[in-house]
């Protein structure tokens, strides 16, 4: 049975977030930014902050 992975290097989505995605991780956004209560908190927030 094949595990699947996804691409190599890929970064986090969240804004300014430079973390890479382990191939195992299918999220769009690294551990530290996966928690759906952060989502749902702070990811209009911060892209309000970033607009600029
Ligand atoms: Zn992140």
């Amino acid at each position: 049975m094949e595990i699947k992975t996804s691409p190599k290097h890929r970064k986090c989505k969240y804004p300014l977030c430079k973390n890479i995605l382990s191939i195992y991780n299918h999220d769009a956004y690294c551990n530290a930014h996966l928690s759906r209560e952060f989502k749902r908190n702070n990811i209009a927030k911060v892209a309000t902050i970033t607009k600029d």
